[in-house]
């Protein structure tokens, strides 16, 4: 990825600014005060907003963060050995805005919405600011379409909703990336002419990545185009190296982006990876210009930092053309500690988190979701009713069989039904293991899910569990295809295609079983 200059950046700020300067009171200057570390603090600009766009000499532009009596406190976007102590600084009267274009699929720009794969500039005439309002309640609705991650454990538990707001938190290296990067892949689904025909529209997708090495978002990027998920995907990075006022407002201009596509009646999917980084470069920033640090050093308002931008998911009603924006934030825990600082703000923003534990990681249960501690609590109405009803039990199974497992240790006598149920749980664990990279077509999901809860697996010895799914899937490909159409077009378990499934499931488990 290259490197954008400074003066790339001044130029396309400078372009967003024509028209807007008569409207500023060009005596309202200001004078530098101290200039250093990305911020400046500015003596003068009285009537500047929160969030304006400054311009200071040699083409360097600032947003003002901090507005206190006599002074204001400002992040530097350009290089900051151009400007000194006694420059005058003047306001623009405008918010900090990005250009927005469907151009930017298939690209990776910098939170600026300047290029930064080293591809063609990208030209287009609309630009929207980075910070907006969210949307009040009679523009929405509740959310009704499922956004599928092609995720069993997900898909089938913790479903999220086309206009949804759901946390995925974690230590570190837990399976949170992949996660969501499973959920742009799977959205191919989408696209082409068979989500068409099936009443589905396409979902967008951007990828914010903040804080993270530039090395690990070329292998993300890598992997999506690998999986041809790139051509509806835009990446905007502002990684570790990059400077702290453009870590802080990525998140911005991914909500931003998404608004385009959400306020033209179509659906985005966004996500942040992740916030953690993006709280500890606002800490960084405010720290520098002197705010008064509050609980574990963040400023008493990185609630709103959050919950900003992540109320500007939504689903919108249907006189404002029914786009939907949902967002995956991404929080890594410290030792699994979610009741720290900010995955406590950030849990109760949004509408559910999707836990990820390292003990589960290690032990080989990949996705390592927790599924007694993750909810979703509003994905459930936009779950299709197929997967509603065969997963209906299946959280119930789960739970038994954990409380049964601790007991089962001791290798204490147990009676029947004990058995049985263990029996059951422990292949639904291994029938919900998936791999990285390899998100499941909700039919297939269907399928599999309901072998497992009707008991199909039960004679199946568990260190085969995954080859007898992986079977019953080709089967089903290759020769009940019309039943694997039926489900995802009808979304629904007709009597008709119960009896075709029970069919097509007593056939395989006969046939596996010699
Ligand atoms: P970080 O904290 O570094 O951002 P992370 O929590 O985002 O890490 P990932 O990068 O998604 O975690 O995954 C860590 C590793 O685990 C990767 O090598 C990934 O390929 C592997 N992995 C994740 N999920 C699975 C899975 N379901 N099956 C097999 N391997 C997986
Ligand atoms: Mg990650």
């Amino acid at each position: 990825m290259s490197v954008v200059r400074p003066d790339e950046v001044s130029a396309i700020l400078r372009q967003q600014l024509t028209g807007f300067e008569k409207e500023v009171d060009i005596y309202d200057v200001g004078t530098i005060l101290m200039v250093g570390d990305g911020v400046a603090r500015v003596y003068g600009l009285s009537k500047a907003m929160a969030g304006e766009l400054l311009e200071f000499p040699n083409g360097v532009f600032g947003m003002a963060l901090n507005l206190e009596e006599d002074n204001v406190g400002a992040v530097l976007f350009g290089d900051e050995t151009l400007v000194k102590e006694g420059d005058l600084v003047k306001r623009t009267g405008r918010v900090a805005s990005m250009p927005v274009t469907d151009t930017m699929l298939g690209r990776v720009i910098n939170p600026l919405g300047i290029p930064v794969d080293g591809g063609a500039p990208i030209h287009t005439d609309k630009y929207l600011p980075i910070e907006r309002k969210a949307l009040g309640v009679m523009q929405r609705q509740p959310v009704k379409e499922p956004l599928q991650t092609g995720i069993k454990a997900v898909d089938a538990m913790i479903p999220i909703g086309r206009g949804q707001r759901e946390l995925i938190i974690g230590d570190r290296q837990t399976g949170k990336t992949t996660v969501a990067i499973d959920a742009i892949i799977n959205q191919k689904n989408t696209h082409g002419e068979e989500a068409k025909a099936r009443g589905i529209e396409p979902v967008y997708c951007i990828y914010v990545a903040i804080g993270q090495k530039a090395s690990t978002v070329a292998l993300v990027r890598a992997k999506l185009e690998e999986h041809g998920a790139m051509a509806y995907t835009t990446i905007i990075v502002a990684s570790a190296s990059d400077p702290a006022p453009l870590q802080f407002i990525a998140p911005y201009s991914g909500a931003t982006l998404g608004e385009h596509f959400r306020d033209t009646g179509r659906h985005a999917l966004v996500i942040y990876d992740d916030l953690s980084k993006q709280a500890a470069a606002y800490r960084e920033l405010s720290l520098l210009l002197r705010r008064p640090p509050g609980r574990e050093a963040y400023p008493g308002d990185v609630f709103y930092v959050h919950s900003r931008f992540l109320e500007r998911a939504s689903k919108l009603s249907a006189d404002l053309g029914g786009g939907s924006l949902t967002a995956l934030p991404v929080i890594e825990t410290q030792a699994g500690d979610v009741s720290a600082y900010i995955p406590t703000n950030v849990i109760s923003i949004t509408d559910g988190q999707i836990y990820l534990e390292p003990n589960l990681f290690n032990s080989g249960v990949r996705p390592a979701i927790n599924v007694g501690i993750s909810v979703s609590r509003v994905g459930g109405n936009a779950q299709i009713k197929a997967m509603k009803k065969v997963s209906g039990t299946l959280r119930l199974d789960l739970a038994q069989y954990r409380e049964l497992e601790a007991f089962s240790k001791f290798g204490s006598d147990l009676d029947k039904a004990t058995q049985q149920q263990l029996r059951r749980g422990q292949r639904l664990v291994e029938l919900l293991k998936q791999g990285a990279n390899v998100p499941m077509p909700i039919e297939e999901q269907v399928v599999v899910v309901y072998a497992g809860t009707q008991g199909f697996l039960d004679e199946i010895p568990i260190d085969r569990v995954l080859e007898f799914e992986r079977g019953l899937l080709e089967e089903a490909r290759l020769r009940h295809k019309d039943l694997l159409n039926d489900i995802a077009s009808k979304k629904e378990l007709t009597d008709d295609i119960v009896v075709r499934l029970k069919q097509m499931l007593n056939d395989y488990v006969g046939s596996f079983k010699k």
